[in-house]
């Protein structure tokens, strides 16, 4: 979606939906590489198990042979073997939670870290669509919660099926008609755990949608701080996230009624069969077919029957968590990445000859962009392109380091298809010094060395000096070790956008886009960028969207654009005796910006 202005708008996209079954098959990929974590995990907790299955044995023990037949000699024995038990068991529970969170944040690391580098090969007109704070959730949030519950789930559901299967073993060996009675409840709780499931997952969706769209809509307001502020927005913005919080609220208590609901008429339907299986072995015990302790024993022992019942339940609701959260995260890995079947390099050392042979575009909707560009750039040409506002020009530059695949027609450089050589070896050949520039969280000379990783101090600092910053940036506190804030925020408009001009002449790629800066900045510091840009343009071929006509008077090739379609090409000279669209432009006085002027032009 864009705005009147042509900046983009985003909204979130929902997942596609995806089974449990699904969703765990691609979670166990991770698993596998740590498979002997995990079974050291379920390993721990399968000892930890058997050591609790002592206690009640021992107590049925006490009860029947020390306490009724008197053998107190007996007891300190007893009581050491029941001890060593719990020592033993929780000494192996400790050990599991150290391995499985061990194991766990090996396989989230491992799963974030592919999200990631999935996310940066993601052509831009995937994030065209996407809210940063939507990915950002699903990055962090969702990896973590898909992750953690289905380990969690792998290592607890594997304990708690082998705990119910041995203790049913141990039931039956004890009474098998007490062990059919405490099976009563079973067919309930299946029951209700399938209603469960089919209503959970719709609610965890939208849950886990709220939660996303409010970090959205939060970094959105961070980042427009200054907006918000500058407007008196405070207010409607609070109304907005207050909506947002909301839904979230909403959603988070969608879920919890329906739990709340659902496990306590599973722990009734557990409490109805420990009530019957006491009343009808407490008629056993009177009429003598069992003893006291083992009707002790055996209703300990259904405890740990019962209680990794309740467990799976548990389970069943993080699982429903984690499967919303996973749709969310294999979404972006299963989104296409961009261009993968780019093989091809440029012979070097690249001339920068750059050719647009009648190139057709449109952004996905049906309202055509670029109709029919076509033109030819010489190595160290400068070509120069000017419209009115939405007119083109972004997009025609755009489509050269194939930020967007082409529709139709063809761009070479130096006579090879950009579309057959790989990104890396294309983009390198290209430099971008965007009229808004973007500076990292980080130093100036890290921003400045983002242009070659490899480039000493030294390099740096050549750059800054041909790009008119040396002396501004030596004068900062830290000298090139300054913070520059978020997006550099701590420097004047002027100053980063020397910095990016420093980073740009680092690079040294033959072609360089350069859409002009507008922001007025004073009369020395626009000189001063002049200067560098100058200096950047030497020896490169140049595209420049103009957006002052002082500033393309030398180009060797001017494209007038307008609906995106060229009306005039030619240069200066040319353009202003052809008495068109350019040479009146030109007539206009007092105004500054090319855009302005169009404006003025009752034809465009
Ligand atoms: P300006 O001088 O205002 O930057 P421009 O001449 O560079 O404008 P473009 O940014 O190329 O114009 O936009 C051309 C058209 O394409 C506009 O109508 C704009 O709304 C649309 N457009 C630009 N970017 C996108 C996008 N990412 N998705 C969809 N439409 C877009």
């Amino acid at each position: 979606m864009v705005s009147r202005t042509g900046k983009k708008r985003v909204r979130e996209v929902g997942a596609t939906k995806r089974s449990t079954w699904e969703v765990i098959r691609r979670v166990s990929h991770y698993i596998k590489p740590y498979k002997w974590l995990a079974a050291g995990t379920i390993g721990c907790a399968v000892f930890s198990l058997s050591f609790a299955f002592v206690y009640p044995k021992l107590t049925s023990y006490i009860i029947d042979e020390v306490i009724t037949k008197q053998q107190l000699e007996q007891l300190p024995w007893v009581m050491g073997c029941l001890l060593g038990a719990f020592f033993l068991r929780e000494g192996f529970n400790s050990l599991r939670i150290l391995i499985n969170n061990y194991f766990e944040q090996h396989v989230i690391y491992d799963m974030r870290m592919d999200v990631y580098r999935r996310l940066q090969h993601l052509p831009v007109h995937y994030y065209d669509q996407r809210a940063s704070g939507d990915l950002m959730t699903r990055v962090i949030e969702d990896v973590n919660n898909v992750e953690r519950v289905l380990i969690d789930g792998t290592e607890q559901g594997t304990v708690a099926i082998l705990s119910i299967v041995g203790v049913l073993v141990f039931l039956f060996s004890m009474s098998p008609v007490l062990a059919w009675v405490a099976l009563i409840p079973v067919p309930f709780l299946i029951g209700g755990a399938l209603a469960y499931t089919l209503t959970a997952h719709r609610r965890y969706r939208r849950h886990r949608e709220a939660s996303s769209a409010m970090n959205a809509l939060l970094m959105d307001n961070l980042q427009g701080i200054r907006q918000i502020k500058a407007f008196c927005r405070q207010s409607h913005e609070d109304e907005r996230f207050a909506d947002r919080s909301e839904q979230l609220r909403q959603g988070s208590l969608g879920i919890m009624k329906a739990w709340a609901l659902y496990s306590p008429s599973m722990a009734l339907a557990t409490s109805m069969g420990t009530g019957l299986v006491l009343w009808i072995g407490g008629r056993l015990v009177i009429e003598g077919s069992m003893s006291v302790g083992d009707l002790v024993g055996f209703v300990l022992f259904l405890g740990l029957f019962y209680e990794p019942i309740g467990r799976l339940h548990a389970l069943n609701q993080m699982m429903q968590g984690a499967r919303a959260a996973g749709e969310r995260v294999f979404d972006i890995l299963d989104a296409p990445v961009e261009c993968p079947d780019r093989k091809g390099e440029f012979p070097a050392p690249v001339k920068g000859e750059v050719v647009y042979q009648s190139v057709h575009f449109s952004y996905g909707e049906d309202r055509k962009v670029l109709e029919d560009i076509s033109l030819v750039a010489k190595p160290g040409e400068m070509i120069a392109l000017v419209g009115p506002t939405g007119a083109g020009k972004s997009t025609i530059v755009n489509l050269l380091p194939a930020f967007y695949e082409l529709q139709s027609g063809s761009i070479l450089i130096d006579g090879v298809d950009i579309r057959q050589v790989k990104l890396e070896s294309l983009r390198n050949q290209i430099s971008v010094v965007s009229q808004e520039p973007f500076l990292f969280n980080g130093t100036v000379l890290e921003n400045i060395q983002y242009g070659d990783l490899d480039a000493g101090s030294e390099a740096v600092v050549d750059a800054a000096k041909a790009a008119n910053c040396h002396a501004f940036i030596s004068a900062l506190p830290e000298g090139y070790d300054s913070h520059v804030g978020e997006r550099g925020v701590k420097l004047s408009v002027g100053e980063k956008q020397r910095i990016s001009i420093a980073r740009a002449l680092l690079k040294d790629a033959p072609i360089l886009i350069l859409d002009e800066a507008t922001a007025s900045v004073d009369t020395v510091t626009e000189k001063l960028i002049q200067e560098a840009l100058e200096r950047l343009m030497e020896g490169r071929t140049s595209f420049v969207i103009a957006h002052r006509l002082s500033t393309i008077r030398h180009a060797s090739q001017i494209l007038v654009l307008k609906s995106g379609k060229v009306v005039e090409q030619g240069d200066h000279d040319e353009l202003v005796a052809r008495g068109g669209v350019y040479a009146r432009l030109t007539q206009i006085q007092n105004t500054f910006s090319v855009e302005a002027r169009f404006e003025q032009l009752s034809d465009c």
